[in-house]
């Protein structure tokens, strides 16, 4: 799934977490966007891997949660909503496509990899690849709730993030080609 898309379902929680009348709020959107989109920075690595940590990141952000419950300050709550997103974007990109660069066409069985297991999980292909109209569908669905929460610089923030998905799910197909052609 798109950056977009994880950056957006990290939002969605820090909304709840705002509804509830959770105290900085926006400690945890901005955590969350930021928890959201950092695993693909490995896009520069070994995608999906290297910074793709489902396991640990899901138990450091248990603890970050308890830490910022007992100790609630804005970097508390910051550091929860960014491990608690980047374990559900390590998490959820087993529901996406494998790591090849057309994974549209479906021959890549990595999905993500399993630190503890030293393997990689299988895609399981519910959204085929990143930047198909169904991410699209799922990213939007998802900025909602950030949108209703949350004003100033975190809307402006879903709605630029909004653009780019659709500008990304507009080139997605051709990026492979221009990509081999400039950049190997
Ligand atoms: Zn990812």
């Amino acid at each position: 799934m798109m950056a977009t898309t994880h950056a957006f379902v990290g939002l969605a929680l820090a909304s709840a977490y705002a509804a509830a009348g959770g105290e900085y709020a926006t400690a945890a959107a901005a955590g969350a966007l930021a928890g959201g989109v950092f695993p693909d920075v490995d896009l520069l690595a070994e995608h999906r891997k290297t910074l793709h940590f489902p396991e640990y990141y899901a138990v450091l952000g248990v603890l970050a949660v308890v830490v910022a419950a007992v100790a609630t300050v804005p970097v508390t709550v910051g550091v929860a909503g960014f491990l608690v997103s980047a374990a559900v974007h390590s998490a959820s990109d087993v529901f996406g496509g494998g790591t090849e660069a057309r994974p549209w066409l479906a021959q890549d069985d990595r999905g993500v990899f399993l630190h503890t297991q030293g393997r990689w999980a299988r895609p399981r292909r519910w959204v085929r690849y990143d930047g198909a109209p169904e991410d699209l569908a799922v990213a939007v669905a998802f900025a909602v709730p950030g949108w209703v929460a949350f004003d100033g610089w975190i809307r402006e923030a879903v709605v630029a993030g909004v653009v780019v998905s659709v500008g990304y799910v507009l080139v997605r197909k051709r990026l492979p080609a221009l990509e081999e052609r400039y950049l190997q």
